[in-house]
């Protein structure tokens, strides 16, 4: 059997690879028809392992795993551009009972063009937002094979790190893609800690850009709230769509 674990490819290798896979996916996929991804499905996730399986892993999967492999799409992620899940009894479930799934957090993609820095994904820097969602899941590939040998899987691991390196010479485990706050920052010009107004109820609200998930916290001054800072003020706590923000003062 193929010892995924010994298997390396140059730089010029994995480029070519990379570039062969994109180049199939328009001719398989419905949605993805250029390098910037619109629409997807998990159909489209299911595509690209086999071309993976087969182009990098020379149909490991294929030939060896008995177990289920599901794909699937999350907007809610916020943090982690893709996940690996495995059940916590893999070492006593049988491979062919075995189901790992890989979700992958779609926002970031279909952002990718909203910040204009660099967007370094695994050390790499890429292109376009479906040659990032390619080292996403290449990432994410690692964390199917780890589980599936050793029953764990752990990014921040020496194991992990050379097989990533070795198969696709990625040399760090985090990304740079869009976050709500990197856009927000950008876009708006406003960062953490700023003097922001938005209206609430029909009434401008003034206060201070406390945190940015998919929507901005903001603490206003206020005598009734239960939030307290240092010198004793109180503040009420808001959540704001980042559209209603405006910058009053850095
Ligand atoms: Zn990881």
């Amino acid at each position: 059997m193929l010892n995924l674990l010994e298997l390396k490819y140059s730089i010029n290798e994995i480029n070519d690879k990379r570039d062969l896979i994109s180049g199939l996916i328009k001719e398989k996929s419905v949605n993805i028809k250029d390098k910037s991804i619109k629409i997807i499905s998990s159909e489209e996730l299911t595509i690209l392992f086999n071309l993976y399986d087969e182009i990098f892993l020379k149909n490991w999967f294929k030939n060896n795993y008995k177990g289920k492999i599901k794909f699937s799409l999350s907007k809610r992620m916020t943090k982690s551009a893709g996940i690996t899940i495995c059940p916590k009894n893999i070492a006593s479930t049988s491979e062919k009972n075995l189901v790992l799934e890989i979700k992958i957090g779609i926002d970031f993609f279909f952002h990718y063009n909203m910040i204009t820095e660099p967007k370094l994904v695994c050390g790499i820097e890429t292109k376009n937002s479906f040659h990032a969602l390619q080292i996403v899941f290449e990432h994410e590939i690692c964390h199917l094979i780890e589980f599936i040998l050793f029953y764990e899987s752990s990014c921040k691991k020496d194991r992990f790190k050379s097989m990533a390196y070795n198969l696709f010479k990625h040399t760090s485990s985090y990304h740079q893609l869009p976050t709500h706050k990197k856009i927000a920052m950008e876009q708006l010009g406003v960062s953490i800690g700023d003097i922001v107004s938005f209206s609430y109820r029909e009434k401008i609200q003034e206060g201070i850009l406390y945190k940015i998930n998919k929507k901005a916290i903001v603490m206003v001054k206020d005598k009734k709230g239960s939030f307290m800072d240092k010198s004793g003020n109180k503040y009420m706590k808001y959540y704001v769509p980042l559209n209603k923000l405006k910058l009053i003062k850095k």
